[in-house]
Order: C-alpha cells, then sequence, then structure tokens
C-alpha cells in the first residue's frame, strides 16, 4: 500500500482550501487515500472570547496583523509538537519551482500556514516556520491560492496521483525546458493543420521534433532557462569524450536529475542530485580535489567518484567508502530480446521479499526498506515469477543507474538475470536514456553478464561514499 501524504493547511479560510483541492485529480487522489487534506481554522483556537484574531501592528502603519497565540495554538494542535516541515506562504519567501515542489514530495507530512491582512505576528513564526515560499512577486489578499498552488503541484508528483506516471518527467520545466506545442483533434481546425510530423507515426522525428521546438520556446520565452539548458549540454558534450567513465554524469545532466554545482574542466566536475542527496564528482588532482569536497552541500549524503585521489580525501573527511565498482553502459538503441516469460513490475506486496534478500551490504550504501518501497512505488523494480512465485528482480536506481540484481539459487543459470537485465534496459531505451550500472569488481558473474548483453566496461574504477554520523556532527 502506498502511504498517504499528509497536508496541513492553517487557514482562517478551510471552505476555500477543502472546495478547490477535494475537487479534480488532488479530489480524487484523497479519496483513493494517496493524499490527505486536513485544513484547520486558526479561528477555531483564539483565546479571545469575541473570536478576533488580529489586532494592530506595534509602531503604527496601515492594516492588521494576524496574532501569535491563534497561529501557535492551531499549529501546536496539527503537530502536537512534532519536526514535521511547516511552510509560510509568504511574498516574501524564495520562489517556489518546479524543483521546489519534486523535493517536498519526498515528504510524508506538511503544514502550510496562511497569512491575512498585513500578515502575521513575526515572534509566532520564528518559532514555528521551517521554511518560506512565494508564488511570484506580487501581493495577494490571503495565503490560501499560494497554498493550494503549491499542495496541486507537490501531489501531482506523488506516485499514483497522476494516472499516467511518465508525464512528470515530460513537462516544461524538467531538464530546464519548456514543453513544446501540442495538438488534439481534429487534423484540421479553422484552416491550421497539425503539423506533419506529428501524423507520421515516426516516433523518431516526432521526438526530434519536440525537442527542437521546446528550445526555440523556451530561448524565446525564458532566455535564463536556456541558458541553463545550454550549459548542461556544453557539458555534457565535454564529458563525452570519455563516455565510458563520464556516462553517469552525462545520463544525470541529460535526464535532467543532476544539477552543475562546479565545473572548471572535463577533468574536474561537481554534480548534484538534489533529489536523493547524491553528489557525482570527478577531480583532476589532489588541490581540485579538496575544492571538490569543500564544495559538497550540507546535506549530501552518498558521493560517487572515480579518482583515488578523492575517494582517499573523503575517507579522511570521514566519509565510508564502498567499492570499488566496475561501470558499465549499453551504447546500441536496439531493445534486447527478453528470454523469460513471467517479468512484471514489483508491486508492495513485494518489499519484504525483496528487502530479505537485498537489504544489507548486499545493496550497498543508502539501501534500505524505504529506498525499495520508493523504487517499487515509481515502477523501477521488476521481478521473475516461477508458477506466480517471485524468484528473481532487478531494477533501476534513484540516481539512474540499473542494479538490484538478484535471482534465487535454483533458478539460476537459466537466462533469468539476462531476462530481468534486458526488461530494465529496454525500459531505459524507452524514455531515451543510455542504460548504464555499477557492478561490484568482486562480482565478475554479473560483469560477465553485462558484457554478454553487450554492455562496455569503464576503463576507471568507482567508489561510493556514504556520509558516516562522525562526519555530520
Ligand atoms: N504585508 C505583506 C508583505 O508585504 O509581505 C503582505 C501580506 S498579504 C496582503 C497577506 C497574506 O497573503 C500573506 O501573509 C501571505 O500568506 C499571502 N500572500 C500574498 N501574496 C503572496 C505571494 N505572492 N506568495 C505567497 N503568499 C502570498
Amino acid at each position: 500500500m502506498t502511504t498517504e501524504m499528509k497536508f496541513h493547511v492553517l487557514t482562517l479560510f478551510p471552505h476555500m482550501v477543502t472546495g478547490g483541492l477535494l475537487t479534480g485529480v488532488t479530489g480524487r487522489a484523497a479519496e483513493k487515500k494517496i493524499i490527505s487534506l486536513n485544513a484547520v481554522n486558526i479561528r477555531d483556537y483564539t483565546a479571545d472570547k469575541h473570536g478576533k484574531v488580529d489586532d494592530y501592528p506595534y509602531g503604527g502603519g496601515a492594516g492588521m496583523l494576524m496574532q501569535a497565540q491563534p497561529v501557535f495554538d492551531a499549529w501546536k494542535s496539527v503537530t502536537g509538537g512534532r519536526n514535521i516541515r511547516t511552510i509560510y506562504v509568504t511574498p516574501q519567501g524564495v520562489p517556489f519551482t518546479q524543483k521546489t515542489a519534486r523535493e517536498l514530495s519526498r515528504e510524508r507530512e506538511l503544514v502550510f500556514l496562511c497569512g491575512h491582512y498585513e500578515g502575521i505576528d513575526e515572534r509566532v513564526l520564528e518559532k514555528v516556520v521551517t521554511d518560506s515560499f512565494s508564488i511570484g512577486d506580487y501581493i495577494l489578499t490571503g495565503g490560501e491560492l499560494p497554498a493550494m498552488v503549491m499542495i496541486d503541484a507537490i501531489a501531482r508528483l506523488i506516485p499514483g496521483v497522476l494516472g499516467n506516471q511518465a508525464s512528470p518527467e515530460e513537462e516544461s520545466f524538467h531538464n530546464d525546458l519548456l514543453e513544446y506545442p501540442q495538438y488534439s483533434r481534429p487534423e484540421q481546425w479553422h484552416g491550421r493543420k497539425v503539423p506533419e510530423v506529428l501524423l507520421s507515426g515516426n516516433h523518431k522525428k516526432v521526438t526530434e521534433w519536440r525537442l527542437e521546438q521546446a528550445k526555440q520556446r523556451t530561448s524565446a520565452r525564458r532566455p535564463d532557462l536556456y541558458r541553463k539548458y545550454q550549459e548542461k549540454q556544453q557539458l555534457i558534450k565535454r564529458l563525452a569524450v570519455h563516455k565510458r567513465n563520464n556516462i553517469h554524469m552525462m545520463e544525470g545532466l541529460a535526464r535532467g536529475q543532476a544539477e552543475i554545482l562546479y565545473s572548471d574542466a572535463v577533468s574536474t566536475v561537481l554534480l548534484h542530485n538534489r533529489r536523493c542527496k547524491t553528489c557525482m564528482a570527478i577531480a583532476a588532482d589532489e588541490a581540485a580535489g579538496i575544492t571538490i569536497a569543500e564544495k559538497l552541500p550540507e546535506d549530501t549524503e552518498l558521493v560517487m567518484v572515480s579518482d583515488f585521489c578523492l575517494k582517499e580525501l573523503l575517507v579522511q573527511r570521514r566519509f565510508k567508502a564502498y567499492g570499488p565498482y566496475v561501470q558499465m553502459l549499453y551504447t546500441r538503441r536496439e531493445v534486447l530480446p527478453v528470454r523469460y516469460r513471467d517479468i512484471r513490475p514489483l508491486t508492495p506486496d513485494h518489499l519484504p521479499y525483496v528487502c530479505g534478500r537485498y537489504c544489507d551490504d548486499a545493496g550497498g550504501p543508502g539501501v534500505d526498506s524505504e529506498y525499495i518501497r520508493a523504487r517499487i512505488q515509481a515502477g523501477a523494480m521488476y521481478g521473475a515469477f516461477a508458477e506466480e512465485r517471485i524468484v528473481g528482480f532487478a531494477g533501476i536506481h534513484s540516481e539512474g543507474s540499473l542494479g538490484m540484481l538478484f535471482v534465487e539459487e535454483p533458478f539460476r543459470r537459466q537466462g533469468i538475470a539476462a531476462a530481468l537485465e534486458a526488461c530494465a534496459v529496454n525500459r531505459m531505451l524507452e524514455k531515451g536514456w543510455t542504460p548504464y550500472g555499477q557492478i561490484s569488481a568482486e562480482n565478475t558473474a554479473s560483469i560477465k553478464l553485462q558484457e554478454k548483453l553487450g554492455f562496455y566496461r569503464a576503463e576507471k574504477t568507482f567508489w561510493w561514499l556514504e556520509k558516516t554520523l562522525a562526519n555530520s556532527t
């Protein structure tokens, strides 16, 4: 079962919030218990016997201010003092973007605080608010619409809320491009025809046309975004000089998952995948390694490196090293044959089976039951079944690499592992990605299997480094 994501909204107008969000897509998600919405009336918590929640600001000035007491008591009633991320919607907040929505969609519970009048007494904001977000440089009369905008944007990224799981990956802002123009029936309307290429049935041509349109549109309407897109494309080109060694970074950039934090040459680069708190880095020498180590974001949990000096530097900074790993990539575009009858996506019912076989040292850094649950929910895990019983699995990691391969002993050497890998490879090809993965250098059987499937091996050696408690204090 999917775990419900809880949204609490502290407001003076709860009906406005429930009326807006309990309809359409978000309403259906609430019915299906993928999300829940709890709109709390701040006025119910005022200690004033006339139900007043506002008063004049000290020092004078136009308008009224929401008082600290009712806001704090409403907040306490929801959180019970628990440490839940509490968002104040305010024109003074940092701009809310698609990236923020993606990051927040990984939380289990969020509280939104809606202001009114001239805003809220600063002291209660200091006490309860963890984040402040604005929906744009204009002033609205209250925080309900901004909270609803944010909840809508966050909710639709939660697995199961949108019917078609693929769609968020093709929308505007994914990969720093606005979406291409779209057309529906009829083919001709008011003398205007649907572009010929969309009727051609040629998927490759359609994809190329859409990318070109997205680029033209972004460059004309959002030159700021387009500059970011171009910067990434240029780095991808530079990294492609050593494609086998750098495919993990090229794919991170191309798939819109990684941001450039630092790049001074092709041999010193630091990328950050904010969603999974993971960095990927290469450093030309020790001095460059020190620069990279200093630029790692605070919340980094894992770092993938392929330079020994960088690995040693991070170990000195109390990261725990896993590896060495061999990186392998599949450069052909043809899909692989799946030579096993019963392979299908896993469901949350299979979580205990997968965890029982993979959530230990074999799983590598960062792989625990929460992680596997999220991969299953993302539709990124496949199982092989024999007479309705699961006998093996494989999947796609959150940062985009192939992995998590396991087949039960009596079912090995029957081509099941190859079929599971083929399934994951084909899914990546479908999305226009280049399949790659890292395999423990000791796992010669798996390396051989990948070579048999047509994978190439990178020259460099790779390590995963995990932040330990010692270096986070
Ligand atoms: N005096 C406040 C200021 O200058 O920052 C503006 C108060 S506004 C009239 C009332 C409430 O509406 C705010 O407390 C906030 O919750 C909400 N609000 C207004 N515009 C917003 C925006 N662009 N983004 C997010 N929230 C907004």
